[in-house]
């Protein structure tokens, strides 16, 4: 459509008249947004149409990643990278009067995960298209994405993300490709012609529409689809009514209301789940439809269904969308009539599972009472599955019931989601060795040793084009003119900036371009806070999702040493450092909005008190997301990664602020191990207890954190000031839930046990920043390593190891 400015500015203009019926002069940026959007879909429309076509006439094979979440946030910024036209476009708008980059902000955050689990399907969308894989996202248009989160009085306050209030320009709703969902009812068993048939009956029918988003992967030719479906009210009156039993308008009504819920909102829980029934509903939801649509599309080949499983592969992000397994089950038996064990053997071919937590809350399990009502024919079928599992069990470890107990698919009358989808995948996963390794050793002991050619690891990637070279553009082009373009395919090529680690030039101008992006990210700080922000201050970051094993609470605890240490010493000599949060906590996780009111409260006193004096300054940025987190990643200098470890399965934040050039300090969690091995202790601070040490803690017990609090002065110091009236404490029982839990429930995250580690790698901190030279050299070592964790290699692995699919060329 347009490859030069010339040709940009005149189609937009002529586009922008056309459907404003305005001159440009009167245009808004959110009508500049509005155009320029429409017009960079319909420009992909032709390759996605292209892409499509090809999938069709070459059968090629096809994954679909099923997955509840999908952080995408903005994509405009993102599309204009990967279409190649990123600068023709900032510079014609400039010339037309407008900034591109204000132009971005007008964009609504699609916000529609909760933190890692969800932007590690959107950085694999990326690599998916980008790689020219035929892979596709399967997920629910949330109305509402994830709370926006306002700070009230240091407290968080949770409003509703209504991210659709505005056009989204980039989704294409498709009532042509409908399918209905049904739940509810009773399932008809009978024999005709010698075969069993079930016959799902009196179910109430729900209308799943999918809103199809274009994925353009790099270089712009190859283009997926992100199909995220809505739940409707079914058109047909009569037919409502009938299975509701009546023609009451005001059943009618109901019914809307509960169909419309399905997909009303994102649940804003990270790893802890309510056993809600709407929950399950809108996994039930997604699973269908989701399926439906796919078999339909693999029908439209002419391929026969038994060679299904040789033209699809399904992956399940996490246990959520579990459920594809049964409903594959009953699509295969039910519609194409055909037998269990040639089903089965399908579905175990097809389907392959992510796990990304060991924390027992989140492991999945559903009351069978509620999954027999909800979806009888779906609960018949994990019944037999539970059954034949069971007997293979009893045969291979005869008298071993406890065993059997363990295992079993149906216990204690739950259902529990994750043995469901190990029991009927070809391929489990983790999401870092670490982490792989704690489940075939501990937590899927049993499993693994059943099954044991089924795990493997994959650790977390992210993309390095919307984290490095659309978040951190300078930092990119200096890349490219160090060590050629080719990374940008080849990411892992980055480990050729090593050589530049210690050149001076090189050096200043990484130094440089850091700074820069501390300016800009200082300039967001003051107009939030109305607080002036040292630029030349160490950038010290924690964002993530606020949760005790994270440990936020450890980081403001140093905060408080600190400011304790400064108190009696005022001309201590420290590098002067700004430490920046950003967190949003479940509505319900008490513990966690505490810590959150802590921090704030913390900062309101450090930040005003003039004995300080700017030594330590500290910020919590409210409204975590992804394009807040575009812009801090870029400005840190020390990236905090300081989960208890063995809790945290990967991270990814970790890998975005290392690619940055941030050095992290962590423990020897998730991929922070992985980063360790590439960069070595000279690159990283490490620092305390390692993961076998904390799980042979909660296996044989040993520790009491009361001793800590009684032997170590700064530990007691800062653990009264949360329960005594003083500086950060206005009344009693302000923290004490905090203290409590430390205390009184043995800190369950070894916060005190690592506390004087902690505090001593701090220092070293302090220390290595005062010679540049050396910490801009373990700097451009980071970044030249993280390479590796581009979602490219990911990706790549994921499709070569379990779904068995190349990159299809146009
Ligand atoms: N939330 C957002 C918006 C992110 O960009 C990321 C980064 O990966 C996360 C959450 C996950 O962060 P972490 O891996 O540090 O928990």
């Amino acid at each position: 459509m347009f490859n030069d400015k010339e040709t940009f500015k005149q189609v937009f203009r002529e586009k922008l008249i056309g459907k404003l019926g305005k001159p440009l002069e009167e245009a808004s940026n959110a009508d500049i947004y509005n155009i320029l959007g429409n017009m960079i879909r319909e420009s992909a429309g032709k390759d996605w149409a292209a892409t499509n076509q090809k999938f069709k006439i070459d059968k090629d094979k096809q994954v679909y990643y099923f997955s509840m979440e999908f952080l995408i946030g903005r994509l405009l910024g993102n599309n204009l990278l990967n279409m190649g036209v990123l600068e023709v476009v900032r510079e014609g708008l400039s010339e037309l009067g407008f900034c591109l980059q204000d132009i971005e902000e007008v964009e609504a955050d699609a916000g529609l995960g909760n933190g890692g689990l969800g932007r590690l399907a959107a950085c694999f969308l990326d690599s998916l298209a980008s790689l020219q894989y035929a892979g596709h996202g399967c997920g629910i248009r949330y109305k509402y994405g994830l709370f926006e989160q306002k700070i009230v009085d240091g407290y968080q306050v949770e409003l509703p993300d209504y991210w659709l209030q505005n056009d989204n320009v980039w989704e294409v709703r498709r009532e042509d490709k409908q399918v209905e969902v049904r739940f509810w009812g009773q399932v008809d068993t009978r024999w005709e012609n010698d075969e069993l048939v079930f016959e799902h009956k009196d179910y109430e029918a729900v209308r799943a529409v999918p809103y199809d988003i274009p994925v353009i992967g790099a270089d712009r030719r190859h283009v997926n689809t992100l199909r995220n479906w809505s739940a409707e009210s079914i058109t047909q009156p009569s037919r409502v009514f009938g299975s509701l039993g009546g023609t009451d308008y005001h059943k009618f009504l109901e019914y809307k209301r509960s169909v419309e819920s399905i997909s009303e909102f994102l649940y804003p829980d990270d790893s802890q789940y309510e056993g809600k029934l709407l929950r399950l509903k809108q996994q039930y939801f997604l699973c269908s439809a989701g399926l439906q649509s796919i078999i339909r599309t693999f029908a439209k080949t002419g391929v026969p269904i038994e060679s299904l499983a040789d033209k699809v592969a399904l992956h399940i992000n996490d246990t959520h969308p579990t459920l594809v397994i049964p409903e594959l089950m009953r699509i295969l038996m039910d519609v194409y009539q055909l037998g269990w064990d040639q089903a089965w053997s399908m579905t175990t071919r097809m389907v392959s599972y992510t796990n990304h937590t060991i924390l027992s809350e989140a492991l999945e399990k559903w009351p069978i009472g509620m999954v027999r009502e909800l979806l009888p024919r779906i609960f018949l079928i994990i019944e037999e599955i539970n059954a034949r599992f069971c007997g293979e069990l009893m045969s291979k470890y005869p008298g071993d019931q406890d065993r059997i107990n363990q295992m079993a698919i149906i216990h204690d009358d739950q259902v529990r989601m994750a043995h469901l989808a190990i029991v009927a995948s070809h391929s489990v996963n983790g999401v870092a060795a670490l982490h792989t390794e704690i489940l075939q050793k501990r937590e899927m002991r049993l499993f693994n040793e059943m099954y044991p050619h089924r795990f493997n690891n994959k650790t977390n990637g992210i993309t390095h084009r919307r984290w490095l070279q659309h978040a951190n553009p300078e930092l990119a082009g200096l890349i490219s003119e160090s060590i050629g373009t080719r990374w940008m395919h080849q990411p892992q090529e980055m480990i050729g900036l090593i050589k530049y680690s210690e050149d001076a030039s090189f050096q200043e101008q990484v130094a440089a371009i850091k700074r820069r992006n501390k300016l800009h990210l200082a300039e967001y700080i003051t107009s939030k806070h109305g607080i002036q922000v040292d630029p030349d201050s160490i950038f010290d970051v924690q964002v993530k999702r606020l949760h005790a094993y994270k440990r936020q609470l450890l980081n403001v605890l140093h905060i408080m040493h600190l400011y304790n240490q400064i108190k009696d010493n005022p001309s201590i000599n420290i590098v002067p450092r700004t430490f920046i949060f950003g967190a949003k906590a479940a509505p319900s996780y008490h513990l966690a909005k505490r810590v959150i009111k802590l921090i704030n409260t913390v900062a309101d006193v450090v930040n005003k008190d003039p004995d300080i004096n700017g030594k330590i300054r500290i910020f919590f940025l409210e409204n975590y997301s992804v394009s807040l987190a575009e812009k801090i990643i870029p400005a840190a200098d020390v990236s905090e990664q300081i989960s208890t470890a063995s809790k945290e399965a990967s991270g990814t934040g970790n890998m975005k602020f290392m690619m940055n050039g941030a050095l992290t300090i962590g423990t020897m969690d998730g991929a922070n191990v992985e980063m360790h091995e590439m960069v070595g202790d000279n690159n990283m601070f490490l620092f305390g207890l390692r993961a076998e040490q904390v799980l042979d803690y909660y296996q044989y017990g040993g520790y009491h954190a009361r001793d800590i609090y009684n032997g170590d002065g700064r530990v007691k110091e800062v653990l009264d000031q949360l329960i005594t009236p003083g500086p950060f404490c206005s009344h009693a029982q302000e923290f004490d839930t905090l203290f409590q839990s430390l205390i009184d429930n043995n800190d369950e995250f070894f916060v005190l046990k690592d506390f004087a580690s902690y505090v001593e790698t701090h220092v070293k901190i302090d220390l290595a920043y005062r010679n540049q030279k050396e910490w801009l050299k373990k700097s451009v070592i980071n970044i030249g390593h993280s390479g590796k964790f581009s979602s490219d290699n990911t990706i790549s692995r994921y499709a070569s190891e379990i779904w068995h699919i190349n990159p299809v060329r146009l």
